[in-house]
């Protein structure tokens, strides 16, 4: 069932000549890739899901058997992985500066509000901090991109501040009006009550280095926004090393020493919200990792099949259209 493991490739006419390079890259090693095995279970038993991802650059995606964990396998090492963020090869194929700009724009009508979760908005994770009712003034934001999701918490009269590996986003902030640390994601200043890391955990080579960094910096509160796995299948791209449910991604950061306090998820894309809290003695989190393990099989099978239909419904549609030609 070869078919299977194909991910839908996605038509966009102006990505194509990055999805090559990128493709070149990966084959001829200048992108170096190392196999790792699972960070949630430290096992090595995976089930290969797909063999490309959304723009049909050639990748791994797995589960793992034991735990249920969905990740990239190998995956580009942490040296080549800075060259890919800081090249701007990735902004090339995933978010021009224009929907910087559109995001910042966004960001200047944020309004606190009451959390809804049933469609995606970039900036309700302000409102669920805020609806946490934590104490906090002091804010940092891995990897801020272009400045955008610090700006509602300047709106609350919060200190604010960022890290970033892309100059060319610096530069845009800057011209917000917020200055960031040209840095790599680890590098985190002392005395930070809040620490923001909005989709940025997912594109970690080894994010349980940067929890044990983060633990070692005294933060209070850290929240964590990902692109989940939990009942919808997410758009497997290979910026993504890690498609996390509730259940692994809590699993990772209660070991490293963060407790969750509040969680949430966005029926609409799966994406998940949660807020730790700093813990001064470390435990373990246990989740039925059987369950886990059948929650994706059931999940990845329905996606499967829905592909298939779909391929022979476009297949019969083709056809009837020759006929209508031919006639
Ligand atoms: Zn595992």
């Amino acid at each position: 069932m070869n078919f299977a493991k194909k991910f839908p490739v996605r038509n966009i006419k102006n990505i194509k000549k990055y999805v090559e390079l990128l493709n070149v890259k990966l084959k001829n090693g200048e992108f170096r890739l190392i196999h790792r095995s699972c960070i949630c279970c430290k096992q090595n038993s995976e089930k290969i899901l797909f063999n490309n991802d959304r723009n049909g650059i050639n990748l791994k995606i797995l589960m793992c058997k034991n735990c249920g964990f969905v990740y990239l396998n190998p995956r580009i090492d942490e040296e080549s992985l800075r060259k890919f963020y800081e090249s701007d090869l990735y902004r090339d194929i995933y978010h021009s500066i224009d929907n910087y700009q559109y995001k910042w724009k966004l960001a200047e009508s944020y309004k606190k509000k009451k959390l809804q979760l049933h469609n995606y908005d970039p900036f309700g994770f302000v409102d669920f901090i805020e609806e946490s009712k934590i104490k906090y003034k002091r804010v940092f934001e891995i990897g801020a991109a272009g400045g955008a999701n610090l700006l509602p918490f300047r709106g609350l009269n919060k200190k604010i501040g960022g890290n970033e590996l892309s100059k060319k986003l610096i530069k845009f902030a800057n011209t917000k009006g917020i200055k960031l640390l040209y840095s790599n994601f680890d590098s985190i200043p002392l005395n930070i009550d809040l620490l923001i890391i909005q989709h940025v955990f997912e594109h970690l080579f080894d994010p349980e280095k940067l929890l044990k960094q983060i633990y070692q910096k005294n933060i209070k509160y850290l929240y964590i926004g990902v692109p989940g796995f939990v009942n919808i299948m997410p758009s497997v791209q290979l910026a993504h090393n890690f498609y996390f449910s509730f259940n692994t991604l809590i699993s990772i950061c209660v070991r490293n020493g963060f407790k969750p306090i509040k969680k949430a998820i966005y029926n609409s894309n799966n994406y998940l919200m949660v807020l730790f809290q700093r813990q001064n003695k470390i435990e373990e989190y246990e989740y039925n990792y059987s369950y886990e393990v059948k929650n994706i099989i059931k999940i990845y099978n329905k996606f499967r099949i829905k592909n298939f239909l779909l391929s022979i419904y476009r297949f019969l549609k083709i056809n009837k259209i020759n006929e209508k030609f031919r006639k």
